[in-house]
This record gives structure tokens, C-alpha cells and sequence, in this order.
């Protein structure tokens, strides 16, 4: 369940206001000089982001998006955004580190329990070496190691992004991860997210949920990629002995976890799942019903060739449903245009998105990423996320054994 994106904080308002998670102004964002514990994201507007934003600037949708948003929400950091990058020094060395940053501690305790044909936990880059980060399980001493791990990260800002295997399969290992996550005296720490799939929640929910919720989770990113269950499970193969598969117990877990913390529901469109304008709006219908506010459509991460053509990629490739094709389906649509309006577009590192607002507040986004794009950032030396694997090693990518920026074991 690694996690693709995370959400801006900026948002705008209807009156043409601007808020950066704290604060709230008149002025957007990229146009005020301040010092703030949140870096202010800059707003831009559309034609600037064609530079700016070159994976959203070669979307198919481009022209339609240009055309109904004003301007583009810039939260890759420009190289000369000095507000936006810090330095820190660990093992010694000095980086670059953009703002905003994740910290994922990678979660392996135990082998997930469902099997979605689509898993980049299975995914093979042929340029790295090494074992996978899904096949390392924690030693005992993990805890202790992530302490240091965080502990060389005192003064850095960050948000915590709890993804990996699933995180909810081992509750004990949850349980132990939020304690340190939550008493350790290291990073700034601005949001909590997690993602999942709900198994563990479905069976231990009534210690999880008051544990999330004292660790005050941001919001939870739920996985449910159909709003049927027979689709969903020839989706996500849930184990046989997984609760969660059910619609009945997904949806009262879901109502339990939503008296705890917001979750959003996050859909992977593909053949065979939701393809398609009609498919859309039945979701969101569908989700409105259960009580949710905001939910995620995503594409398949764009993979470049160094991803061996394994099981998971094949299907993959012969599923993928194009997210601007399906945006330009729904921005056709009459009865998706009729409750839902332009929000904003976001630009990342190696994801763009298109939010939209309707009904009671409810927020769609439509998001697609690069894993080409992604590499290339993390080729640049500069740290634009962090993951603690289980092996003790602290990196700034999803492989174990590269990109090392700090190990437990003095390995880097
Ligand atoms: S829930 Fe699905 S995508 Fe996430 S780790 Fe498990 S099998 Fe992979």
C-alpha cells in the first residue's frame, strides 16, 4: 500500500481567499513573505505551470484543465525556492531537503493480507539491487532503531505517512509503531496520514481506532477500488479469512472509523473496476451514502522500462485506465458537471492532480504519478521523502539498500 501522493494543504477559497493549513488569506500564497511552521505552497497560474508542471503540461487534458482552472497549486519546489528547501545533515552529510516531505515508516511486519493484482509492493525495478522492502520483516530491536532514526531527524519538518504492507495486519506492531511515533523527541511533525485496506480494522478496530485517533491521525486513506464487493475482492484478493471483503462489515467499519478521524475513499481505476464516467459518479454516489467526503480516483503509477514485465506488470499495462481520459469523459458529462465544480489542480514532484468540489462539500480528485519522474527526483541527491525499511536503513526512496542516508547498522 505505498503511498502515491499526498494531499496539498493549500486551499482556495470561494471568495478568492487562500489557506496553508493554519492560516488564511487574501493572498495567495507564492506573493507573501513570512516564517511560518507550515510552508506556505505557491499558486501559479496554469500557463506558468507548463514549465512548472511538465507531467500535467503533457496531459491530454491539459488544454480542457487550462480552460476551467485558473491556476495550479506548486507543491514541487522550485530550485530556487528558498523557503521551500532546507539543509540537514545526517551520518555526517549535508542535504537538500524539500518542503513538503513524508516520513514513511515501511510497514512488513507480515505479509498483507490482500493481493491486489496491481501491487507496486510486487513491482520489480530491475536498476536496483538487493532485496524488496515487502520481503524484510523487523528485528527486535526495530522500535529502538526507528527512535534513532527519528531522533537524527530533530529539526526537520515533515509530515508522517504511514504506508508499505498493510499497516493494520499486525495491530501489535501498530500499536508499538505509534508509541514511538508519538513519544520520541524528533521531527516536527505536521500531518498523520495513513493508508490502508480496513483488515485490521475490521477485526481489531476497537483498540486501533481509539489509538489512531489519540495519535491524532490526520486523515486515513482507505483503499476500495469498487463499490460492489465481488468487484472490489476480484480487485484486491483479500485473503479467505479477511472480514473486511464483505460489504455489510466494510461499511460499518468504515462508519466506526469515521467517528474516529476523516477518511478518504481511494479508488484505482481500471478495466474491470470503475473505467468510466458512469462508474464514477455511481462511486461517489455510493460513497456519499456511507458518509465520505472526499474520495480519490487514481491511475496506475506510469512505470518506465526498468520494471520487469512481471505478472503485476503485465496487468498493469493491460488495465490501465488513463486518468485525463477518464477527467475528459467526466468533464463531458452532464450529471458530473451538474453537482461538481472546479476546485483546484496540484502539481508534484511526480504527480499531478485535479480536485472538484460538489455537493455538501465533498471533494473528487482525479490523480495521476511517474515512477520515471520520481527516480529522477531522487537521482538528484536532493531528499524529497524519507522511508525508514525494516533492515534499519533510513533512505530517501522505497528501495532498502539505495539511497542510503543513515543506518542503524552502519551500512551506508
Ligand atoms: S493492500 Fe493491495 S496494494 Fe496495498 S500492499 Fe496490500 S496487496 Fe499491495
Amino acid at each position: 500500500m505505498s503511498d502515491v501522493l499526498t494531499a496539498p494543504r493549500v486551499l482556495k477559497l470561494e471568495d478568492g481567499g487562500y489557506v496553508d493549513g493554519q492560516l488564511r488569506t487574501s493572498t495567495p500564497p507564492a506573493r507573501i513573505g513570512r516564517s511560518h511552521s507550515v510552508v506556505p505552497i505557491p499558486i501559479v497560474s496554469v500557463d506558468e505551470a507548463r514549465v512548472r508542471a511538465p507531467l500535467m503540461a503533457a496531459s491530454a487534458a491539459f488544454d480542457r484543465l487550462r480552460e476551467l482552472f485558473g491556476d495550479v497549486v506548486m507543491r514541487e519546489p522550485g530550485g530556487g525556492d528558498a523557503v521551500r528547501w532546507m539543509t540537514h545533515v545526517l551520518a555526517g552529510r549535508s542535504y537538500r531537503v524539500a518542503q513538503p516531505l513524508t516520513f514513511t515508516p515501511y510497514a512488513s511486519a507480515k505479509a498483507c493480507s490482500a493481493r491486489c493484482r496491481f501491487c507496486s509492493e510486487t513491482l520489480i525495478d530491475e536498476s536496483a539491487s538487493g532485496p524488496m522492502s515487502a520481503s524484510l520483516r523487523p528485528r527486535a530491536d526495530y522500535f529502538d532503531t526507528l527512535g534513532q532514526a527519528l531522533r537524527a531527524l530533530k529539526g526537520v519538518s515533515l509530515s508522517y505517512s504511514l504506508s508499505g504492507l498493510e499497516n493494520t495486519d499486525d495491530p501489535e506492531w501498530l500499536l508499538s509503531l505509534l508509541h514511538t511515533l508519538r513519544s520520541v523527541d524528533g521531527p516536527t511533525v505536521q500531518d498523520r496520514v495513513m493508508y490502508s485496506n480496513g483488515a485490521g480494522l475490521a477485526t481489531d478496530g476497537a483498540r486501533l481506532l481509539p489509538a489512531l485517533r489519540d495519535f491524532d491521525l490526520s486523515w486515513l486513506e482507505w483503499s476500495r477500488h469498487h463499490d460492489q464487493a465481488t468487484a472490489n475482492q476480484a480487485i484486491m484478493r483479500f485473503r479467505d479469512d479477511e472480514p473486511v471483503m464483505d460489504q455489510t462489515v466494510f461499511e460499518q467499519t468504515l462508519a466506526a472509523a469515521q467517528q474516529a478521524f476523516p477518511v478518504k475513499l481511494i479508488c484505482i481505476v481500471q478495466q474491470g473496476g470503475i473505467e468510466s464516467a458512469a462508474d464514477v459518479c455511481r462511486y461517489i454516489d455510493w460513497a456519499r451514502g456511507l458518509g465520505v467526503e472526499s474520495v480519490i480516483f487514481r491511475e496506475f503509477s506510469v512505470l518506465p522500462d526498468r520494471y520487469r514485465r512481471n505478472v503485476t506488470r503485465r496487468y498493469i499495462d493491460g488495465t490501465r485506465v488513463a486518468i485525463d481520459a477518464l477527467l475528459l469523459e467526466c468533464m463531458a458529462d452532464p450529471a458530473f458537471n451538474a453537482r461538481f465544480e472546479p476546485l483546484a489542480l496540484t502539481g508534484g514532484y511526480y504527480f499531478w492532480n485535479a480536485r472538484w468540489r460538489g455537493p455538501q462539500g465533498m471533494e473528487v480528485v482525479f490523480e495521476t504519478s511517474d515512477y520515471g519522474a520520481m527516480r529522477e527526483h531522487e537521482e538528484s541527491g536532493a531528499i524529497y521523502k524519507l522511508v525508514f525499511h525494516a533492515n534499519g536503513n533510513l533512505c530517501s526512496g522505497w528501495q532498502p539498500e539505495r539511497d542510503v542516508l543513515w543506518s542503524a547498522h552502519g551500512q551506508q
